[in-house]
């Protein structure tokens, strides 16, 4: 035994020394005690050695040949016969078949989703319905690492955000609205609160068991009953979810889940026997769904997009600041509605964020969204990836400085770079259209006034950062942002207890908190 033990470490021995050990030394050794003036001040992130690939795990998460519709509380076929597929957009392999609802299953899904408003849900006191959806909150902690492994799977983005953040905040959303289910009459004091009946609800493809949550929680919680279309890129975790509202043994038929692309939104859209229509995805889309809803009784809710002004002054913590613009744009490859993708620099500190923003985004990893230590996962589909190069490229040829890190991307699935542009105007294309991938515009300014009405100079009006180390300069610009969220000295922060929704064309109604509330409710 000691022998053995002595021949191994002998091997080791003899093994190391054949490794060559190079020793460089600095000609003058920095002094790092030195404090360098801040023009030559740079980040350092100790990047100089490899990850060890950190896969999660996935051979066991079971993803069905097919998923059917869920109505009812059951699966079933879509009458229309028709599936199209479901694929990971980090391999292009074809994870699933999904069942494409037509016209005929969405009214199938309604009928299914009254009958049980009428005979039911609405019948059922609050602190019961309460008691399902904090059921469900439970089961989606217990089952958070499959439905995180399926969410990456299906949709690109990384693990370490759907596990560390979207799945937390999923069980969060309905462990919150389960609280208000028997308060209601405390939500809007003096007033009487009534649930509206059938909602129709049509999410996007960026955070989709999030999106499902921010959606189903509250409308449960008030008494709704649902009918649910996810995006057609990212269905397969709605189902999962199905299936955990049939192990809480909701009344069947309280949520009802219809796949499908537009055409299945907009025949939701169109049924005669909804109540309310809650919709989250592009302005485009969410127009037309304006014009459909006029002149009927079908109550609206809109959640569109945004470019998004974050604001950095020249008294900033710059070093915090970079790091609030790095998740600002790349959290999510930039798939956020309330992305900070419009960089408002004061111009005594542009020399130095964009120093330091470069080497930053030299240190982001990009690739297998499974593994854990990836920041930028996949781009979600092949066409949104078109819609990134065709706006980069109306950047690069309308004057705009295009800066990227070198670094190799894998030959397949669909990837883009981390990227910001400086030598924007507010002319140009990519500072006026959402771009909904990696890719920031840099702007400057000099006075807060003028950062005021840059900011506000858009069409939209979603959401907002402002970086300042003055309490009172905080309080009058975020007065003066038109703005749904501003996120002062950090960004990109969700709590199901505060409201989010926007101005103008990024939409109106609010989604989370007391406010969630009022959307899914007649107050008289
Ligand atoms: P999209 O509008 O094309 O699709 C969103 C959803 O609507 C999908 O489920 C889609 O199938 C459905 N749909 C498409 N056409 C429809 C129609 N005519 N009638 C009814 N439903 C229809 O948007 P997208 O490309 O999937 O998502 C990206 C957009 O969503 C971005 O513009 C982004 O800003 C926005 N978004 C907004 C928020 C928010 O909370 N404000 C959140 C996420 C995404
Ligand atoms: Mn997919």
């Amino acid at each position: 035994m000691k022998a053995r033990r002595l021949k191994r470490k002998m091997a080791t021995r003899k093994k190391a020394s054949r490794v060559q050990t190079v020793v460089v030394r600095e000609k003058a050794p920095i002094n790092y005690r030195v404090a360098l003036p801040p023009g030559q001040r740079r980040l350092s992130f100790n990047d100089r050695w490899d990850y060890a690939p950190a896969p999660e795990a996935s051979n066991y998460i079971k993803i069905k040949p097919r998923y059917q519709l869920f109505i009812g509380g059951k699966f079933v076929a879509p009458r229309s016969g028709k599936y199209f597929g479901s694929i990971n957009p980090a391999t292009e392999e074809k994870l699933a078949e999904i069942a494409d609802a037509n016209r005929h299953d969405v009214d199938l899904a309604v009928k299914s989703a009254r009958r049980a408003y009428n005979n039911v849900w609405s019948k059922m006191p609050g602190r019961e319905r309460g008691k399902y959806l904090y059921r469900i909150a439970r089961l989606i902690q217990e089952k958070s690492r499959e439905l995180a492994i399926l969410e990456t799977m299906d949709g690109g983005k990384t693990i370490k955000e759907s596990r560390d953040i979207d799945l937390p905040l999923v069980a969060a959303h309905f462990f919150y609205y389960a609280g208000w289910c028997d308060k209601l009459q405390y939500a809007f004091p003096g007033r009487k609160a009534r649930s509206l009946g059938v909602a129709g609800q049509i999410i996007p493809w960026n955070f989709p068991l999030l999106m499902a949550a921010w959606k189903l929680a509250p409308a449960l919680a008030c008494g709704n009953t649902c009918v649910l279309k996810p995006a057609e890129t990212t269905s397969i975790t709605a189902m999962h979810l199905a299936e955990i509202f049939q192990e809480a043994e909701m009344p069947e038929g309280v949520v009802n889940i219809i796949t499908g692309a537009g055409e299945t939104g907009r025949a939701l859209v169109e049924h005669q026997n909804i109540d309310k229509i809650a919709f989250t995805g592009s302005t485009e889309v969410g127009k037309r769904i304006l014009h459909s809803v006029a002149g009927t009784k079908k109550k609206l809710t809109l959640e569109l997009g945004g470019k998004a002004a974050n604001i950095i002054f020249e008294d900033a913590p710059i070093d915090q600041a970079v790091e609030g613009i790095i998740s600002g744009i790349y959290f999510n490859q930039g798939h956020v509605c309330c992305a900070g993708s419009r960089l408002f620099v004061q111009e005594g500190v542009f020399a130095p964020v964009i120093r330091k923003l470069r080497d930053r985004i030299a240190t982001l990893r990009v690739g297998n969204p499974l593994d854990k230590n990836t920041d930028i996962g996949a781009i979600n589909s092949r066409m949104q990836l078109e819609k990134i190069c065709e706006l980069v490229d109306s950047g690069v040829k309308q004057g705009a400085k295009l800066i990227q890190p070198r670094l190799r991307l894998p030959a397949k699935g669909y990837w883009y770079p981390p990227s910001f542009f400086t030598g924007v105007t507010a002319s140009h294309r990519i500072a006026q259209e959402e771009i909904f991938g990696p890719v920031l515009s840099v702007m400057t300014f000099r006075t807060p006034d003028e950062a005021i009405e840059r900011a506000n100079n858009t069409p939209y009006g979603l959401s907002a950062g402002v970086w300042t180390d003055k309490g009172s300069k905080i309080f009058k610009i975020v007065n003066k942002l038109r703005a749904g969220v501003v996120w002062a000295n950090t960004y990109n922060k969700f709590d199901p207890t505060s409201p989010f929704g926007g101005y103008k064309e990024s939409g109106f109604g609010r989604e989370g908190g007391v406010h969630g509330l009022a959307g899914y409710l007649t107050l008289n």
